[in-house]
């Protein structure tokens, strides 16, 4: 739950600076991560911030 609020504070946070997500996530690597749009995704429900574990 703590996390799931963190990580939405970390996107709006992220929104507000230049909005692309995939810089911060910790799947942004072609072997974690598939989606298309990486790595200039500015909207994904599979974001996790590098610092959450
Ligand atoms: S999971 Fe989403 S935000 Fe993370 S690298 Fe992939 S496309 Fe980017």
């Amino acid at each position: 739950m703590i996390k799931k609020v963190k990580n939405a504070f970390l996107k709006l946070l992220i929104k507000i600076d230049n909005g692309f997500l995939c810089d911060v996530c910790r799947l942004n690597h072609p072997s974690t991560c598939a989606h298309p749009e990486r790595p200039n995704s500015k909207k994904c429900n599979d974001f996790e911030h590098k610092s959450l574990r």
